[in-house]
């Protein structure tokens, strides 16, 4: 766990602004801090209970009449201005029963008991004092101040979000680190993106370090706002004098003599060096390489044509243009709303529909005063954001299991399933308004979650617009003044919007990755197959570890964040024990690999993603699940708690990297 100085910023809110915030505020949040504040929990019973939380909603009234809700409010009130007037909290650490009745009551839903780790590591809350005398939790502290050996250093490539994370993590340890990043700047793909609506689809207060709080304007941060998070982050971390910007690691090599990467980097003028260091940790992303179609005449458009995350930072005038948007992706989702009121004319082309969910507070500000109790109060900001990764994490999982004994006739694989197809397609029908003709084409035709879930910013009501169109099919030509459909119709365009995704499939290129004896990582994954141990360690490839790497994503929502502390909070807890047991290379064993791939495989084959006719970014071309992940959110915490070294082929230091198991065959399919 690290922490750093908060930083500096203005108070706003006026001087009612704590009366003004607790009005804005989630009142099944207040009830919770109420309970912790005062010690008094009849405002987690009777008639002070909420109703359980839909969908993505906040729930922000909780379903309670108003007199119940202003009186949580009033008392909130009082009590968060005792606290802020130095009161002590009555009850600073609950037990675990009391956190999962809290959290349980305040959702309107039965927790499971084994979330108690997960709820007490995001309410930054120490385990109760009976097990943290017990041995496994000294050891760790014990283990926590084991320093590491001279001259061990690590190599972290990407400045985005997964390589702070890593950084971080590694100062807060002592451990030496450099990171290699190709753009002139930090941030990854908040960097890249900015097309006009560019925005996080997963609140901004889950999508954000646990370890680094931020005043977010928004409820959904736009992408130059979470750009400026993840400066902000690096300067509180001190990060930045750690980067090294315009180099592009090329291959990264293990060197079986020293038991050290070699990394051949390149500058922006072609010149080339080699960097070596102990240990690499890749945090090259996977939502970065444009996938733009290579079709007859795109040379020859003679507009603007970019890709959206090519868009250009300072914008393109579309002031009465003709714009064709070729796409109906998230980033599609979040443009063609945006631009619409610019536009003359606006055309989309779609291959396939989408499921799209509500989610009023999209694109909502966070009030001022609100923004400061988010900010100061983290007895509120931890409690507001526990709540949001129940919401968005494991509590659709159950939804997106088969059901053998259901026949949903190709369009929904269970009875809940089915009643989320019912609710979206009669929000579309509502949304579409006059428009309702365009149900036909709009209505998936696989089950809802078969693909990323979407998120509403406008999208249906955009399209009902009179100067919008819709068009199914494919663009199959580009014409100086417009493209050509498959149906063979022109659609006459001033500038071209390819919100055409991503090539996610192939993970780590275009890096060259060479391992013991030579081997190379992608004739291992043979293209397009990338696996791993939970998504960070490959046989062959010895203190190699892959942030975001082979189905890592969960597909049931979530903030990818939570998912890289976790693979962060593994690697490292695999580093003290290498340093404390003298280790210098771990390797994991294939047959560890084999298992836990089979495993992923397996439960995959029961999910939804793996249903009849369900197609997206999510297969490899052989129709293999590679970017997301099939466990709950917390048997994966569970997973990734600690390294069992038994797992991995350990050489000591001084020696050579112990040679790879030979391959047992063709990898589990
Ligand atoms: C528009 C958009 C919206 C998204 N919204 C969400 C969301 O709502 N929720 C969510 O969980 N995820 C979302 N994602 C996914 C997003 O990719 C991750 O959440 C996260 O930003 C990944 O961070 P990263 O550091 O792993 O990768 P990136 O942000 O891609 O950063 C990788 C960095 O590595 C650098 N790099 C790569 N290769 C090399 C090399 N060989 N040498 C040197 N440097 C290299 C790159 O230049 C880049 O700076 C979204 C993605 C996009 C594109």
């Amino acid at each position: 766990m690290v922490s750093a100085s908060k930083p500096e910023q203005a108070a706003t809110g006026g001087p009612n602004w704590l009366a003004e915030a607790v009005r804005a505020a989630n009142v099944p949040t207040l009830a919770c801090i109420l309970v912790q504040l005062t010690g008094d929990r009849h405002w987690i019973e009777g008639r002070f209970v909420p109703s359980r939380t839909r969908g993505l909603e906040d729930n922000d009234d909780g379903g309670l009449p108003v007199e119940v809700r202003d009186e949580i409010k009033a008392a909130a009130l009082a009590a968060l201005q005792a606290w802020l007037d130095g009161r002590a909290p009555a009850i600073p650490n609950p037990s675990d029963e009391l956190l999962l009745e809290m959290m349980g009551v305040s959702l309107g839903e039965k927790i499971p008991s084994d979330y108690v780790t997960m709820i007490r590591h995001e309410l930054r809350l120490p385990p109760p004092k009976a097990a943290a005398t017990r041995g496994a939790a000294s050891e760790n502290v014990e283990l926590h101040n084991v320093p590491p050996p001279p001259g061990f250093d690590v190599l972290i490539i990407g400045a985005g979000i997964s390589g702070l994370c890593a950084a971080i993590e590694l100062s807060s340890a002592g451990i030496p680190y450099t990171i290699v990043e190709r753009r002139p700047d930090l941030g990854g793909v908040w960097l890249e993106n900015r097309y006009p609506g560019a925005a996080v689809d997963v609140p901004s207060h889950l999508y954000s370090f646990s370890f680094a709080p931020f005043r977010w304007s928004r409820f959904f941060a736009e992408s130059r706002e979470i750009h400026r998070y993840l400066q902000d982050v690096a300067d509180r971390f001190d990060v930045r004098s750690h980067i090294r910007y315009g180099l592009e690691v090329e291959q990264a090599r293990f060197d079986e003599a020293s038991g050290r990467w070699e990394a051949d980097v390149v500058d922006a003028s072609g010149r080339r060096q080699t960097l070596r260091a102990s240990a690499v940790i890749s945090g090259v992303g996977a939502f970065n390489k444009p996938r733009l179609p290579d079709l007859p005449g795109m040379a020859d458009f003679k507009g603007p044509s970019v890709h959206t995350a090519r868009y250009p930072d300072q914008g393109l005038d579309l002031k009465g243009k003709k714009v064709v948007v070729i796409g109906n992706g998230a980033s599609a989702m979040q443009v063609v709303p945006a631009i619409v009121d610019d536009v003359a004319s606006l055309v989309v082309v779609q291959r396939t529909p989408q499921w799209v969910a509500p989610f009023p507070k999209f694109k909502e500000a966070i009030v001022p005063a609100l923004q400061r109790l988010l900010d100061e109060v983290p007895l509120y900001r931890l409690w507001y954001r526990l709540r949001l990764s129940w919401a968005f994490n494991d509590k659709l999982y159950d939804s997106l299991q088969k059901d053998p004994s259901w026949d949903g006739k190709g369009r929904s694989i269970n009875a809940i399933n089915d009643s989320h197809r019912r609710g979206l397609t009669a929000y579309m029908k509502a949304e579409l308004g006059q428009a309702e003709g365009l149900m036909p084409e709009l209505l998936p035709d696989y089950p809802p979650f078969g693909k990323r879930m979407l998120l509403d910013n406008g999208w249906f009501r955009a399209l009902a617009r009179d100067h919008v169109r819709l068009v199914t099919g494919g663009v199959v030509r580009v014409l100086p003044d417009g493209v050509v459909t498959d149906t063979g119709e022109k659609l006459d365009a001033d500038v071209l919007i390819w919100a055409t995704g991503f090539d996610v499939i192939h993970l780590l290129t275009p890096l060259k990755v060479r391992g013991v004896g030579g081997r190379d990582i992608h004739d291992d994954w043979e293209g397009d197959d990338a696996r791993a141990y939970l998504g960070t360690v490959v046989p062959g490839y010895p203190n190699l570890f892959c942030l975001y790497g082979p189905n890592t994503q969960f597909g049931h929502g979530g903030s990818l964040i939570t998912i890289l502390e976790r693979q962060m909070h593994y690697v490292m807890s695999m580093l003290r024990k290498m340093f404390a047991q003298g280790i210098a290379t771990v390797d994991v064993r294939r047959d560890v690999y084999d298992a836990y791939n089979r495993e992923v495989d397996r439960k995959h084959a029961g999910m939804v993603w793996t249903y009849p006719g369900v197609t997206g970014y999510y297969r490899n071309s052989k129709g293999r699940i590679i970017v997301n992940n099939p466990f709950r959110i917390i048997e994966f915490w569970r997973m990734t708690e600690e390294a069992d070294l038994s797992e991995y082929s350990c050489s000591p230091s001084g020696l050579q990297a112990t040679a790879p198991a030979p391959r047992t065959g063709a990898p589990a399919r």
